[in-house]
């Protein structure tokens, strides 16, 4: 974990958004099947908006650890294992 937050102090919002999205299933209403990095779906509460909200929760300070449970809670988003 202590070199997860290393990495994390070297990368962009936008890369560790990207990071973040592929532990988890899309939510989107299709249920497309895709990781949540990979689906651009546009809908309320799709992939689109829940990365949006990602990025911003990152760029609010908060770690990738915290910026996962706060997506939880708001999408209960499904964590790949
Ligand atoms: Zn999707």
């Amino acid at each position: 974990m202590g070199l997860d937050i290393f990495m994390a102090q070297l990368m962009t919002e936008d890369e560790r958004t990207t990071r973040i999205g592929k532990k988890f299933d899309c939510i989107c209403k299709i249920q497309c099947s895709l990781k949540l990095v990979s689906c651009d779906c546009d809908e309320p509460g799709g992939a689109k908006e829940s990365k949006k909200y990602t990025h911003s929760l990152l760029k609010q300070g908060f770690s990738d650890e915290k910026a996962i449970s706060l997506y939880n809670e708001k999408y209960s988003g499904r964590l790949r294992s």
